[in-house]
């Protein structure tokens, strides 16, 4: 079958997501071309990834790291620039078709706007964009006739799913979460949990910030904002389950009662290849699912009372407006004096509880809203943390 080459700006492409992706494009010479590729520190990998894919342009938003990666590119016919603004610049080049959001959190929402109103698909991993500003994201997309392909594995099951049923109506949805490196636990066991420990998540290998969030179940909260949006659902619709061994993807529930859902081995790559080569199915030599070795596929409900966190996502899907961005911010924020040793495991949740209960509540915002209540909940984060 005749399958044109695809032409891709990766935002993102030195992080977990970004060189998984590359990973695909590589063993898909055919199908795939390499227009944009961006990073933030990495500048080696970035020069690496350059020299091998070729792009037209590259970005690097640090700009610490411009000459360097300017220099090493020197020879080569790429534009280089080096700063954040042009991330929002590069994904509306003409010689784009499909912009893969793999950045990681707020920094992803202007780009991927931009690249929207420049009539780019979006292969959206980047999930903080829609947790942000899912309605402004989707409305958008709508208006310029452009798709957003899921790339995170439980949207990406659903959206699967889905191929097919565009008219039967979705009775609920049913997300499957792994349950992280703390399942079983209890608020005293987390008191003094490390950050390495935290970082060990059983199953997926991914970024510092998205490992976190597993164990703190965050992930999980962001991931019902994320599918509400993308599937146009009422928050009762979404409810989540937790799988430890995450074979099942997650799953459709219609309204004559049948489930639908999606299996396989924890890969990311799977879900890449799928948003990225979407609507083909193409070959892959990924490993195979195999019963025989999973006899026992096991479900247990989440424990709201320990990981307080799913708890606050749901609280803010269910005030609306501007709370999800508030969500987000204290979140990241949280996460980031995790990481830097500032805060303990479970501070993180009363940073957010805090700022959900003093951020100003915005009924029906704006883009300018979002980045003021983002920017105004980052300051009132910190300001906790130094009390
Ligand atoms: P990583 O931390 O591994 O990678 C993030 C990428 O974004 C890197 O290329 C990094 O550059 C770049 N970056 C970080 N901050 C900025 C910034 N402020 N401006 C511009 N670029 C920046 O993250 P992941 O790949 O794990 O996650 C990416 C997104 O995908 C997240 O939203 C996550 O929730 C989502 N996702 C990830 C999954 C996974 O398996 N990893 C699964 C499902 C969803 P550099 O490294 O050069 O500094
Ligand atoms: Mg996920």
């Amino acid at each position: 079958m005749n399958f044109p080459h695809k032409r891709l700006a990766i935002l993102g492409s030195t992080g977990s997501i970004g060189t998984q992706a590359l990973d695909v494009i590589a063993a898909n010479p055919d199908k795939f071309l390499v227009e944009v590729l961006t990073a933030r520190h990495n500048a080696d990998l970035l020069i690496a990834q350059s020299r091998r894919f070729r792009p037209r342009q590259v970005v690097v938003t640090n700009p610490e790291n411009f000459d360097r990666v300017k220099s090493a590119l020197q020879d080569l016919d790429i534009q280089v620039f080096g700063s954040e603004a042009a991330l929002a610049e590069v994904v509306q080049s003409d010689a784009i078709d499909l912009v893969l959001t793999a950045v990681v959190g707020y920094c992803g929402l202007l780009p991927t706007i931009k690249a929207i109103e420049a009539g780019k698909d979006i292969a959206l991993a980047n999930k903080e964009t829609l947790v942000v500003a899912g309605e402004l994201i989707m409305n958008l997309a709508q208006k310029h006739q452009v798709k957003i392909i899921p790339v995170d594995s439980e949207h990406s099951a659903i959206f699967q799913c889905l191929v097919g049923e565009e008219k039967n109506p979705i009775e609920k949805i049913i997300l499957t979460a792994s349950g992280g490196p703390f399942r079983g636990k209890q608020l005293a066991d987390l008191q003094q949990v490390s950050k390495e420990q935290a970082l060990k998540h059983p199953n997926w290998s991914m970024g510092a910030k998205i490992t976190i969030d597993s164990a703190s179940l965050m992930n999980k909260g962001l991931e019902v904002i994320e599918a509400k949006w993308l599937f146009g659902l009422r928050a009762e619709q979404v409810e989540v389950i937790v799988h430890p061994q995450s074979i099942i993807h997650s799953l459709v529930q219609f309204e004559d009662g049948s489930m639908k859902a999606q299996m396989g081995l924890p890969d990311m790559k799977l879900p890449i290849q799928y948003a990225i080569a979407y609507p083909q199915r193409i070959h892959s030599d990924f490993p195979r699912f195999d019963f025989m070795k999973y006899p026992n596929l096991t479900f247990e409900k989440p424990d709201l009372q320990t990981f307080r966190n799913l708890g606050l996502a749901f609280e803010a899907l269910a005030r609306g407006g501007n709370m999800p961005c508030v969500l987000n911010a204290a979140n990241e924020i949280a996460v980031d004096y995790f990481l830097h040793d500032k805060v303990k495991f479970l501070q993180m949740s009363d940073i957010i509880a805090n700022c959900l209960a003093k951020m100003p509540y915005i009924a029906n915002p704006n883009y300018e809203d979002y980045v003021q209540t983002d920017e105004e909940t980052r300051v009132l984060a910190k300001s906790m943390v130094y009390q």
